[in-house]
Order: C-alpha cells, then sequence, then structure tokens
C-alpha cells in the first residue's frame, strides 16, 4: 500500500463516521477535468527530506494576509519540504490598516509584507501595486500578462491563490486575482502567447500544480496537516501588523481588560505572550475549527488542488 493511499483510506474511515458521506459516483463532469460537487479528499501530510527539491512555487496574494491567514501553513510546509518560494501581492495596501496618509499606509503594508515574505521562507517578494479594493477596473488582461511573465521567468510549478470558483467572495481584489491567475497558469505553457517573450529567451512554462483556498463555502478536495509549522504561521501572521487580525491586537485587547480590572488568562503575563496567543487562538481560529472537522492532530489547511 503506497504511502497517499494509505492516508486517503485511513482519513476516509475514520471520517465516514463523523460527518463525511462517502463519494458515491461522478468524481469527475464535463469531460474536460473539471470538478463534480463530489471529490474525494485527500490529507496531505509532512513529508521527510526534500522531496520538492528543485521546484518552485508562486504564493500570490491581493493583500498583505491573505497568505498568511489562508495558505502560510501549506507555503512553509512545501519549502521546508524542498521548494524555492515566491510570494506575489496583488494589490498596493492603500486602503486597509493604520497610518497618518495614503502614502504611509502603503508604506508600512509593504515592509509588513516584506518581514511575511522573510517569515515564509521565500526567496523574494513582488508587488504588482494594482490599486486596493478596485481591482475590477483594471483589466485582467493585463495582471493575466505579468502573471504570465513571472510563471514564465521564475519557471513555478505550483500557485497558491484564491479559488477562483469560491462562492459569496465580495471583495474584488480576491475575485479577479483568482481569475487572473486561473488563467495565466494556463496559458504560461503555451506557445502562441506573448510570443515576444520567446523572442527574448523565455521559454513556455506552466505551473502544473495548485493550491486554491477559499474564505466561503469550497468543493474541498485536499486537506493539507500543518501541525507542525502552526507556530511559526502565527509568526508570520504577526508580522502583519498594519492591518489584519494578528498583529498586535493581543496586546491592545490585553491592556484594555487590565484597564477595567480584568484579565483573560489565555492571553499571558506580557504584551509578546498576547499578541501571540490571541493570533493562535482567535484570529486563526479557522485553523483549530478545521482540526475538528477533519479529526487530525492539529490545524489543517483546506484547499483545491487542480491539474490544468
Ligand atoms: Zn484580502
Amino acid at each position: 500500500m503506497d504511502r497517499r493511499h494509505f492516508l486517503e483510506t485511513s482519513f476516509l474511515a475514520g471520517a465516514a463516521q463523523v460527518q463525511t458521506p462517502p463519494p458515491a459516483r461522478e468524481f469527475e463532469a464535463g469531460g474536460t477535468g473539471s470538478t463534480s460537487y463530489q471529490v474525494p479528499v485527500t490529507i496531505e501530510r509532512r513529508q521527510s527530506g526534500k522531496p520538492h527539491r528543485g521546484k518552485v512555487l508562486a504564493a500570490i496574494q491581493p493583500h498583505c494576509d491573505d497568505i498568511p491567514i489562508f495558505a502560510g501553513g501549506t507555503v512553509l510546509k512545501l519549502i521546508d519540504e524542498g521548494y524555492t518560494g515566491y510570494l506575489i501581492t496583488m494589490s498596493d495596501d492603500s486602503m486597509a490598516g493604520e497610518g497618518s496618509s495614503y502614502g504611509d499606509i502603503v508604506g508600512k503594508n509593504e515592509r509588513d509584507t516584506m518581514e511575511v515574505s522573510k517569515r515564509l521562507g521565500c526567496k523574494e517578494a513582488f508587488f504588482l501595486k494594482y490599486p486596493n479594493h478596485n481591482m475590477d477596473a483594471w483589466p485582467v488582461i493585463e495582471m493575466r500578462a505579468r502573471l504570465v511573465f513571472l510563471f514564465r521567468a521564475l519557471k513555478v510549478d505550483t500557485i497558491l491563490v484564491y479559488d477562483p470558483s469560491g462562492l459569496y467572495e465580495r471583495n474584488p481584489d480576491h475575485y479577479v486575482t483568482a481569475r487572473a491567475v486561473e488563467w495565466a497558469a494556463a496559458i504560461a505553457g503555451m506557445s502562441w502567447d506573448y510570443p515576444e517573450h520567446l523572442k527574448v529567451g523565455l521559454k513556455p512554462y506552466a505551473p502544473k500544480e495548485r493550491y486554491y483556498f477559499s474564505r466561503g463555502p469550497q468543493l474541498v478536495n485536499r486537506v493539507v496537516d500543518i501541525s507542525d509549522f502552526m507556530d511559526q504561521k502565527v509568526l508570520v501572521n504577526l508580522s502583519n501588523v498594519t492591518q489584519g487580525p494578528a498583529g498586535h491586537t493581543g496586546s491592545r485587547l490585553r491592556r484594555r481588560l487590565a484597564a477595567q480590572g480584568k484579565r483573560l488568562p489565555l492571553l499571558g503575563n506580557d504584551d509578546e505572550s498576547a499578541d501571540r496567543l490571541y493570533t493562535k487562538h482567535f484570529a486563526l481560529g479557522r485553523d483549530r475549527s478545521r482540526r475538528r472537522r477533519w479529526g487530525c492532530a492539529q490545524a489543517l489547511r483546506g484547499s483545491n488542488r487542480h491539474r490544468r
């Protein structure tokens, strides 16, 4: 029995008794590799050694806190297993966070994102600087062209991004980014798109694996066990002090409670502990609910993983 089959089997046997009915039919719909409503779920565990050495991943986010919250553990795991990682941020992050002016907010978020990239273990952070909250007014074809260039130049094998089919996603930056990435990843491997790239030495190169995450309901066919990376995921999220649910939120809450003569033991005894513990227990509470949902040792990451 190979490792993957064992993990699938053990997971499905355990989970079926709790809440997941076994898929009965129609794993593939449409005849083109599209996904049906019934999909088998694979639990992806940590692998020993460096099985992904030589491979490249791109984690693509509209805003500086998206990858840290929704896929930070998976990026950490994949880089630990040998991937070279790049972080691509699509918006200029000008509309969220604390600062004295538009430029101040952009600068602070940019510095936070560079720290996020460092703590994730990425080799480099790219900033495409589209207008925050307004990316739906920008031609998606231009975003797609820039992404095709990066996928070819960096030889990206694996992408992580919001699910382009995510239900009830209201933030245009999220769904526009996902749509731009979705098709860029397909045509980066074709030879007729952007032939000028080939004239200057680039070659067609398509990402072959995709991890999609979502804020809303999603067809999940893969759950990544990030138990061993949860503490580092907390540190990654703590980099985002200008915006996002982590940063110094915990220490601010601890002080506010102290001013009222109250104390929440869960936040520890100092500011550093309060930030870290608040992030782990509240800001990343979604990971704990995933753990309960899928019955694994600690936090888990759900994602759709597609072949092109
Ligand atoms: Zn976002």
